[in-house]
């Protein structure tokens, strides 16, 4: 048989890629290509436990198990057998449904279901946005500095150009508004924030989320809000959706359960649209986000078809419960690090479950910057925090709380005997 293809034409060239793409691509900053590198280094004949103070996913430790109520929803949906065939691309509508009531329920402006696609987790919603706004031709978008890299990686991959503002982190990580408005210009088409933030763990007050959303209808924009942390709020500012200041701009979330109910593993996220004045609608981007989604596979029906249940019935005594091992964890974290001299600690962390810590690597021997400082710390402690400048900002390291307390004590006592260690002699 021929079809054209003989085993000697097929080279790499025969498929447009070139080593250097391949490279390329592969030089894609990840938080997981980061983390990779960083526990390459730990030490296998270390017989000190490893503790994980870099990724997202709490979802192994005892204290951080979701609820039954989720389990048992999800069982109950698959043993009715009625959900094995494949789902609509938008997700089916009890699912659907069920999201608008259940994030309405915090939104002047009410949700329907035609305002909501369901979403292989919060990552599938930012890809389909994303893919979405790089049709139009030289588009930019505006993404905070530090931020959640998949973002750079996607919009990267959509030949999306990204221009960054920053993050203040004297002003509780408020955004820089005036370099917003700087950097923008007329092939702007939105801006991204992150609230409950990543990496930071900031809220923003209800003035700034206002601020942001002027901002965005001064310069003809819409907002992203990735709220995949939504509700996972303990600080002073309660936790406000973006949604809520929609009749200034157009604003899109983006949510999953992955974060608040901690299963990051069933792929569970939606894409909503808060657009009271169908701007987004009068400009085509919901035929392009149905167009996309016909492309793409959903989450498994089962899961979609438990949601309903799980958002309806899942106790407020499992949620407070989490918000008080964070809010512990974080005070934690917070009241340890405050006399390590290597370390400044901005604010206290009010939101998510990371908090972002300055490394001054002019006081440490032999520590070049964040990356070496993280690799020796897991060679040396089997301590695995993430180097900042994988989020965006050299020399600050990102640290997750969310794990068991026992771990996090010991983890912060051997990051402490490190720097000290490290100290220079004065
Ligand atoms: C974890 C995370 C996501 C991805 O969420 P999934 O539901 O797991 O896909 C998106 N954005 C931010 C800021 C996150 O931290």
């Amino acid at each position: 048989m021929n079809n054209g293809f003989s085993t000697e034409e097929v080279s790499p060239q025969r498929w447009g890629f070139t080593a250097d793409d391949v490279k390329k691509t592969a030089a894609c900053v990840t938080v997981r290509s980061v983390l990779a590198e960083i526990t390459s280094n730990l030490n296998p004949l270390d017989s000190k436990p490893i503790i994980l103070f870099g990724h997202g996913d709490p979802s192994s430790f005892s204290c951080f198990q979701t609820t039954p109520v989720a389990v048992d929803s999800v069982e109950a949906a698959l043993r009715s057998s009625k959900f094995n065939g494949y789902a609509p691309a938008a997700g089916i509508l009890p699912a659907r449904m069920a999201i608008a009531d259940h994030l309405s329920k915090n939104l002047n402006d009410k949700l329907s279901a035609d305002d909501v696609y369901i979403t292989t987790g919060c990552t599938q919603a930012i890809e389909v946005v994303l893919s979405v706004l790089s049709t139009r031709p030289n588009a930019n978008i505006l993404l905070p500095r530090p931020g959640f890299p998949f973002y750079e990686a996607r919009a990267s991959h959509d030949h999306l150009e990204v221009r960054h503002f920053d993050l203040i982190p004297e002003k509780d990580w408020e955004v820089d508004l005036d370099a917003v408005e700087a950097i923008a210009d007329e092939n702007t088409v939105a801006i991204v924030i992150i609230n409950p933030g990543n990496p930071c763990g900031n809220i923003f007050t209800y003035q700034h989320l206002k601020k942001i959303a002027e901002t965005a209808r001064k310069l003809g924009i819409m907002v992203i809000a990735d709220e995949v942390y939504n509700h996972l709020a303990f600080g002073n500012n309660p936790f406000i959706p973006m949604g809520n200041f929609s009749s200034i701009a157009p604003v899109i979330t983006v949510g999953s359960i992955s974060k608040r109910w901690l299963v990051p593993g069933w792929r569970l996220g939606w894409l909503v649209l808060n657009d009271p004045h169908d701007i987004l609608k009068k400009h085509g981007i919901i035929g392009h986000i149905i167009d996309f989604m016909n492309m793409c596979s959903n989450p498994a029906t089962f899961i979609q078809a438990a949601i309903p249940k799980i958002l309806e019935t899942t106790n407020d005594d499992f949620f407070s419960k989490i918000i008080d091992t964070l809010r512990d964890a974080a005070d934690v974290c917070y009241d340890s690090l405050k006399d390590v001299p290597s370390i400044t600690c901005h604010s206290k962390p009010e939101g998510s479950m990371f908090v972002m810590v300055k490394l001054d690597v002019s006081v440490l021997e032999n520590i070049l910057d964040d990356m070496d400082f993280c690799s020796k710390l897991a060679k040396e402690e089997s301590v695995v925090i993430l180097p900042g400048f994988a989020v965006g900002l050299k020399n600050w390291l990102r640290i997750s709380f969310a794990v068991e307390p026992a771990s996090l004590i010991e983890g912060i006592k051997r990051l402490k005997e490190f720097c000290k260690r490290h100290a220079k002699k004065q």
